[in-house]
């Protein structure tokens, strides 16, 4: 892993990435005939994340770009960690990024039969035997880089008790870790994963599609190239620890390969970001020890995380394409995928009026029970969208930080006998406070201007200030989840020590009682994306009722990711 963090896009400008440009010399020299078929083969152990999509986004937008197919190959082998809740998970969060595999969903364990056989045919070659020394035993014997390892005294098991055993290891007869299947190929190969790679292990587990069928499944690199092969992807894209397996992938696809046809494995960097964690163990455990709230916790850097926290597909997307696909690890900053989603919100989210820490202003000289609509713009990056209407009356809601009684020099929101404009409608002058028993304010006066009212004649006299603000008698109170980095350090993996004690104890604040427009809150619905004027972009949570309206912050309207570029 670079120490440093790459803090320049690298975004491909219109051109092909590298593993793109591969594929397409393949394609114009005719290999495989002239066939592209990628697969995405995630092992259904837990729920996809940012950098499982960088992953797919890969495989059907090669397959999409060029004309290709792309299969959906669920990598089932280990029953003791998986799961078809995870199964259904991994299809919804392919589909919602706008994928789609059509007729081409595949589960390795299909191919557990014919891996069998193989494996059966490799022990009658002489190039398989069965070794039943312990998993610490058989890793002493490994040697090192520059050792060479020793062989197993089982190494030269006749071929008739081999199948005997490795037949009776399938029929149950031999208790988990006793004995595993080894191909026979080199101790004393430069690459660790020739010496005597394990190819099948026993476990006892049902397995969620096959049952009891097997009692011993195969390794990753026993089935991975086969079943690219079976499949007949021509293009197998995975990430660059599997660089050091593609010999032993290669090796494995020959024994059922010919000259006309052979799956090539290209590797790209993975996706590490800031401030997160991205392996599946540890997001699992987070899950399990309720230190977040489930999969989709919105703090969480899975796809139903981001998803609830208010990315969007095409955010996701944009993000990936900039950070692009290299053959170096990097660690990209969190705060460019914020970048591509304020982008994104920027253009579509309507703008509306909350005040999320809300202190009450009464306008002394605004008659009682008055009430004036004014006209607020959806979205001035969209004219189109056209306007809403937003109750004014002698009550309102504004922020509390928006005030302050001994203000700093450069503080342009209110203070006594400061005067400042309330948003789409008057100049106001604030007159004084009230104060309870322990001397917090607990409302504010001012008088205001009736010749400055926004959009007439006349009424563009300048002030440094604007506020947002809501209507008191007609303010639905409402949620807001506040959300910060799931982690208070930058990069939580290369901390020596338990991860856990790394999370952001501030990650979330909840604030009970925001006051939010009426006609916000006539049409909230679960999923939906708002701008809240001068605070950010939120989206309706799930948890929303028409009571109890539940708002997540996705991001700030502030642009980190800009500082760091200038940096
Ligand atoms: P495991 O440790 O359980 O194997 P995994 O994250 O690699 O975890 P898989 O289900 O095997 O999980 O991953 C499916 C595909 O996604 C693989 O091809 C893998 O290379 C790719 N992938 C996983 N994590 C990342 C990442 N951070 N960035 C890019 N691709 C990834
Ligand atoms: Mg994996």
């Amino acid at each position: 892993m670079q120490e440093n963090i790459i803090s320049e896009e690298t975004v491909n400008e219109g051109g092909l990435n590298f593993v793109e440009q591969e594929i397409k010399n393949d394609l114009e020299a005719g290999k495989n005939g002239g066939r592209l078929n990628t697969r995405f083969p995630p092992e259904p152990n837990g729920y996809l994340h940012i950098g499982h999509a960088k992953a797919f986004i890969m495989d059907f937008g090669a397959a999409e770009k060029f004309g290709g197919t792309c299969n959906l190959r669920f990598d089932d082998t280990n029953p003791q960690k998986e799961d078809t809740e995870y199964v259904e998970a991994i299809k919804e969060d392919i589909h919602w990024l706008g994928y789609d595999w059509e007729d081409r969903l595949y589960y390795a364990s299909d191919y557990f039969p014919k891996l069998y056989d193989l494996a059966v045919r490799m022990i009658k070659e002489g190039k398989a035997y069965v070794d039943e020394q312990t998993s610490e035993e058989i890793a002493a014997q490994k040697g090192s880089p520059t050792v060479p390892g020793t062989h197993s005294p089982y190494r030269n098991r006749p071929v008739e008790e081999n199948l005997d055993l490795f037949e009776r290891m399938n029929k149950g007869e031999f208790d988990e870790g006793s004995m595993v299947l080894r191909a026979k190929i080199d101790m004393a190969s430069d690459n660790m994963h020739f010496r005597d790679p394990i190819m099948y292990r026993i476990i006892k587990t049902p397995h969620w599609r096959t049952g009891n069928t097997w009692n011993v499944y195969p390794m990753y690199d026993f089935a991975h190239g086969q079943s690219d092969y079976f499949e007949g992807v021509t293009h197998s894209i995975c990430t660059l620890e599997f660089v050091p397996h593609r010999p032993l992938y290669e090796w494995f696809v020959k024994e059922l390969a010919d000259e006309s046809y052979c799956p090539r494995q290209i590797e790209f960097n993975r996706l590490n970001l800031t401030y997160t964690v991205m392996s599946k163990r540890k997001l699992l455990q987070l899950v399990k020890e309720g230190l977040v709230a489930g999969w989709d916790d919105p703090r969480m850097p899975t796809l139903r995380g981001l998803r609830r926290r208010g990315y969007t597909p095409s955010s996701i997307k944009d993000f990936v394409n900039r950070i692009g696909y290299t053959k170096y690890e990097a660690l990209n900053h969190i705060e460019l995928l914020e970048h591509s989603v304020r982008e994104d919100l920027n253009k579509t989210a309507t703008r509306v009026s909350v005040v999320q820490n809300p202190v009450k202003l009464i306008l002394e000289n605004y008659p009682e029970g008055k009430t004036e609509m004014m006209q607020m713009e959806n979205n001035p990056e969209n004219p189109a969208e056209g306007t809403h209407d937003m109750p004014f009356t002698r009550e309102l809601w504004i922020e509390r930080e928006d005030f302050m009684e001994n203000p700093p020099k450069k503080f342009f929101r209110l203070s006594p006998d400061k005067e400042v404009r309330l948003k789409g409608a008057y100049i106001i002058k604030c007159t004084g406070v009230k104060k309870d028993e322990n001397g917090d304010i607990v409302e504010i006066y001012a008088t205001y201007d009736p010749d400055t009212k926004s959009g007439m004649p006349g009424s563009d006299r300048k002030v440094k200030g604007t506020l947002h603000w809501v209507s008191v008698p007609t303010a639905t109170q409402a949620e807001i989840r506040d959300y910060d980095r799931l982690f208070a350090v930058e990069n939580p993996s290369a901390e020596e020590g338990d991860f856990r004690e790394l999370l952001n104890p501030e990650s979330l604040k909840i604030r009970e009682n925001a006051m939010i427009e009426p006609w916000l809150a006539e049409r909230i619905q679960a999923g939906d994306h708002y701008q809240f004027q001068r605070l950010g972009y939120y989206v309706v949570d799930k948890d929303t009722t028409p009571e109890k309206p539940v708002f997540n912050k996705t991001v700030g309207l502030k642009d980190s990711w800009a500082k760091i570029m200038k940096k």
